[in-house]
């Protein structure tokens, strides 16, 4: 029997099969876990659907969630199709291309409010809509990256929002784990995606990882999904309000001596 048989949930953040939420998702459904997906748009859906298909998604609905009217709508439709979720998996971050090149001082007003609503303020807006149909020992995930810890040049306005989504993740476990509902996030190494395609200089810094990493390699979307399908079943029972890294050990390092 597989390790999330009879477990039901959301992934948001498939747009195609680069996605990490796609790794996560293959992951899922292996274990036997049921799963809704979401898109933006019509020209998201036609990438989606048939990747959604081919795990026999239950329900493929659209999910803005910049808007508040769309995550009610999904949680409707959720509820029509599962009743309860065991799974709420938020993989999604935005920030405009030019936010995400040069100096972090040039970050504007309008690009900062957009990165944070995106990547940041929707995981807690789909928590809230969530809270009424997460079942006891629901596990909820998000995706974040080291530039949340460190300065990586070019992440910019996405560091800070990725910090402002790891603190995120402390007060919604917080929250909800009374209610044994365990909030966690993964954060993962470079992959190279289509949203990390946006950031300047991705191409260099994923090359380099791979030569400074303990394991001196890349991670991939497989790696991922195994250790979001553990932070997703009960072997992780015990754990809520962690952010684990998936990064082969890069995190652990210093400067590299050609910087020191
Ligand atoms: P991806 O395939 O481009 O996924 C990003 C997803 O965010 C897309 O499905 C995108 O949908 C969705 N999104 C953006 N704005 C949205 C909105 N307003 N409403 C709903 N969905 C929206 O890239 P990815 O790299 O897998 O990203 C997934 C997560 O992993 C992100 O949080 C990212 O920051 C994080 N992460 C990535 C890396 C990496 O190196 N790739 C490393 C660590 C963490 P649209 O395409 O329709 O906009």
């Amino acid at each position: 029997m597989g390790l999330l048989e009879g477990k039901r949930g959301l992934i948001l953040g498939v747009a195609n099969d680069h996605s990490i939420a796609w790794g996560i998702a293959q992951a899922l459904h292996r274990e036997g876990a049921q799963l809704g997906f979401t898109y933006v748009g019509e020209a998201l859906e036609r990438r989606v659907r048939p990747l959604a298909e081919q795990l026999g998604a239950p329900l493929i609905a659209p999910c803005d969630v910049n808007h508040d009217a769309e995550i009610a709508a999904l949680m409707t439709r959720t509820q029509e199709v599962f009743g309860q979720i065991d799974l709420l998996v938020h993989a999604i971050a935005f920030a405009n291309k030019d936010e995400l090149n040069g100096p972090y001082l040039r970050t504007t007003r309008a690009g900062f409010l957009l990165a944070m609503e995106v990547s940041v303020y929707s995981l807690t807006a789909l928590v809230k809509a969530a809270e009424p149909l997460l079942a006891p020992g629901a596990a909820i995930l998000t995706l974040t990256y080291h530039g949340a810890q460190k300065v990586i040049p070019n992440y910019n306005v996405m560091g800070v929002a990725k910090a402002a989504l790891e603190a995120s993740v402390r007060y919604l476990a917080a929250d909800l784990g009374p209610r044994e509902i365990r909030v966690n996030a993964i954060s993962a190494g470079p992959i190279r995606t289509l949203a990390a395609s946006g950031i300047a200089g991705f191409r260099a810094l994923h090359r380099s990882f791979a030569e400074q990493a303990p394991l001196r390699r890349n991670v991939t979307i497989e790696d991922v999904g195994n250790a979001a399908l553990w932070l997703c079943s009960d072997l992780s029972r015990s754990v809520t309000g962690e952010i684990l890294y998936v990064d082969a050990g890069f995190n652990i390092m210093g400067l590299s001596s050609a910087e020191s």
